[in-house]
This record gives structure tokens, sequence and C-alpha cells, in this order.
């Protein structure tokens, strides 16, 4: 497999995609430009190794062109941040994209407009009547999707490389992420810095481990995370269960609730995953208390109570003490963790005590030598929040793409590269 940090682009032109996706204020001024920054390696070395560069990239989900998704607000700003003026093509398939992309020269950038101004881009069909039928839909599938290969064959016929930096898409088969890759041969196909990284990262907790590894499932609701749980059991020595799931488990065990978040139709499924634990020889580490309260909000009367002994009337929104403990006990002794999730409701800040004690536990255990990545959606704002993003191993970028890499499916990004 080619690698970037091997790879001279001294006279070749790259087509990078990254994910410019930012979010944008009424004025599209760029309210966080964290996407941006996280690919100035990958652009940088590209541009100083003598060669040029052409980003693809999607803004938000238009479905077909529309100003407020054009690409052009960010082109400052992009400039700005790469160190050159970046050039900038209407249109990502039109003439102007062509020219432009043939006249680069050494040192030189250009942004394509976004990709996803075209339905071939993610290969689904656009504009169909809302009560159309199967064979419909299946015919006008087969319509994009054989414009799909003119459109990607396009896009790979500006470059002589391909790399690809935008993990947060790698679980879509899009004709930018994946697809385009068909088009170069192993030498000339790679990730960039970011996406290996990422790839990196996700190694280490899906197959090259550490023992003892520890996850931590947080969040809301068991039926979201199914899969990851059940990838999990077969991987991890300790599994905690946390956040809105600690209810539906506590009451398949039989105790009381009160009002706390919990999936009925799921108390089967909480007892099948705690017998399989048991069976996979995996400590499944559940909450022993709750801090409680007496209406859904951050000002509310709280008390700590054990986790199956809750009042009506009340509801667990966070972990207590005695968990805190447990839950930090387990993750300092391991030499890897996996966090997803918060253990309650952290955004009111009379619940982040949780949460904060177990990105603490894992800022501890990392210190002492354990590998720890943290992602998947809001276990990121908790250890942004609470000040421990660089003491951690790895945050990652990607939510729904670093989640699907733990259900331990195959992301069609990354696969395209290593095939
Ligand atoms: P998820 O997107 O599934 O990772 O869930 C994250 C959300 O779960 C956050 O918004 C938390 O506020 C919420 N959450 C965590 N614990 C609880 C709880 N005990 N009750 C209700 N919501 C919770």
């Amino acid at each position: 497999m080619q690698t970037i940090d091997k790879f001279n682009f001294a006279g070749k032109k790259a087509f990078v995609r990254v994910d410019f996706n930012v979010p944008l204020d009424e004025n599209f001024n760029i309210t966080d430009d964290t996407r941006i920054r996280a690919a100035l390696p990958t652009l940088k070395k590209i541009l100083a190794d003598g060669g040029s560069v052409i980003i693809g990239s999607h803004l938000g989900r238009p479905k077909g062109p529309a100003d407020k998704f054009s690409l052009k607000h960010i082109l400052a700003p992009v400039s700005k941040l790469i160190g050159v003026d970046v050039q900038f093509a209407n249109d990502c398939m039109g003439e102007e994209a062509v020219a432009k992309s043939a006249a680069l020269k050494p040192g030189e950038a250009l942004l394509l407009e976004n990709l996803r101004f075209y339905a071939e881009e993610e290969g689904k069909p656009r504009g169909l009547a809302e009560d159309a039928s199967d064979e419909e839909k299946a015919a006008a599938k087969k319509v994009v999707k054989a414009s799909q290969k003119e459109f990607t064959k396009k896009l790979a016929s500006y470059a002589d490389c391909y790399v690809n930096d935008a993990f947060g898409t790698a679980h879509r088969a899009h004709a930018s992420t994946a697809l385009i890759a068909n088009y170069f041969d192993t030498d000339n196909k790679m990730f960039g810095f970011l996406m290996n990284q990422e790839v990196v990262a996700v190694d280490k907790v899906m197959t090259d481990i550490q023992r003892p590894f520890t996850a931590i499932m947080g969040g809301s609701k068991v039926s979201s995370k199914i899969e990851i749980i059940e990838n999990l059991l077969s991987k991890v020595d300790n599994l905690i269960i946390a956040g809105g799931m600690t209810y539906t488990f506590a009451k398949a065990n039989g105790g009381k609730i009160g009002q706390s978040i919990c999936e009925d139709d799921k108390l089967d499924l909480a007892l099948s995953l705690i017998a399989k634990a048991k069976e996979l020889g995996v400590n499944l580490v559940l909450a022993v208390d709750a801090k409680i309260a007496d209406n859904f909000s951050n000002d509310a009367n709280t008390q700590f109570v054990p986790v199956g002994e809750i009042p009506d009337g009340w509801e667990g929104l966070d972990i207590g003490p005695k968990t805190e403990a447990m839950f930090a006990e387990v993750i300092k002794n391991s030499k890897t963790i996996l966090w997803n999730g918060p253990t309650g409701v952290f955004e009111f800040d009379n619940f982040t005590s949780g949460s904060r004690a177990v990105g603490n536990a894992i800022a501890e255990a990392t210190a002492n030598g354990a590998f720890s990545l943290v992602g998947g959606g809001d276990s990121v704002a908790c250890v942004n929040k609470f000040g421990l993003a660089d003491k951690v191993s790895y945050v990652s970028t990607g939510g729904g793409a670093l989640l699907e890499a733990i259900e331990g499916k195959i992301l069609p990004g990354i696969a395209a590269i290593k095939e």
C-alpha cells in the first residue's frame, strides 16, 4: 500500500478528498474550522513537495446546486489556512474545472464546487415523488448509477494520484470517497495524514489490542448501540455500560427505575447481552448507584440512590459516586480504552460528574501508558468540555464512520485504498 509520507508529489497533480463540511453562520462565516485544519498537513505536504492539489469536498446536504451550500463561501479562509491563493471552479464537472485543473502548476491549489451538487456523488436518485413505486425507484437508481461512472471517471481524470483524507465520510461508498480509487493504480492512491491516524487508532482497538481492553459505552439508547456492543463483546476484557442504557439493564434485572429513560422492548436483549458477556468471560460493568432528579432539568432536586431503587417521579440522569469509583478503578487498570457516549446528561452542568470522572480516569490511564480512543459523537464534546482532549491518545474526527468501524464493518473509503 502506498503511504503519503513516502510519496513524492513533485510535478504531480493530486485529487484530495477532504471533509470541509464545516459549520457556517448566517453570514457564511465558519464557526468551527477544525475540519479544515485537520487536512492541512496533507495539503501542505503535497504543495511543499512541488505538487499541485485539486481539493474535493461536500458541504451540507444539498439536493442540487444551491448558493447556500457553495464552497465558494469558504474559499478565503481555506486559502489563508493553507497559505496559498486557492483557485475555485464553479462546477466540479464543467469546462472550468477541466481547464483549471489542467493548468495547475506546482505549488498551486484548486477547490472544486460542492461535489454533492451532483446526485452522482452519492449515487442516490433525487427528486423522486414520495409515492414512487419500487420499480420507479429501482429505475431511477439504475440511471444515477450509470451516470455515476462517468462522473467518477471525470473527477479522476483531473489528477495523477488520489489521496483520501476524509475519514468523516469513509463509511460512504460515494464517487469521490471510494469509487474514484478504482481509476488509480496501487502506487498512486493513499490515505492522507488524518485518515492514516484514524485508521491506526481504529486498528489499535479492533485488531492490534493491548490488554486489558476496556470499552465504555454511554449515550441514551441500547437500540442505537446494539451492533457495537455485540461486536465489542468478542474483543474486550471489560465492558462498562453507562448513560441512559443503564436503566434498560437495571429494569431487565428486576430493578425499579422510576421515570428513567428505558426501552421496554429491549429488556430481553439486555438480558441476552448479560448472558453473552458471561459466556465469553467479559467483565460487564453496570452502574450500582445513580444521581436521580425529580424532573429532566439542570435545576431539578437530586439525590443518590442504588440504581434499582429509583422512586416513582424520579429519573436517573447520571451515575453516582460509588459507580464513578468502580468505573475509574477498571479504567485505570486498562492498557487499551475506547470511550463512546457520556455517562449521563452531560449537557446539564449538574450531571457532568460521572462523565468527568470517566474522562479523568482515561487521562490518568493514558499518562501511565494506555492507548485511549475517544469518539463517535457526544464523548468528543465531553472531552472538549472538560479540557481533556490532549490527555487522551486520540480523539476521532469521524462520528458515523467511527461507529461503523467499531461495529466491525468494513469502511468503503478505507477498503478502496487498502485493496
Ligand atoms: P448518544 O447519541 O446515544 O451517544 O447519546 C448521547 C446523549 O445521551 C446525550 O445527549 C445525553 O444527554 C444522553 N443521556 C445520557 N445519559 C442519559 C440519561 N440517564 N437520561 C437521558 N439521556 C441521557
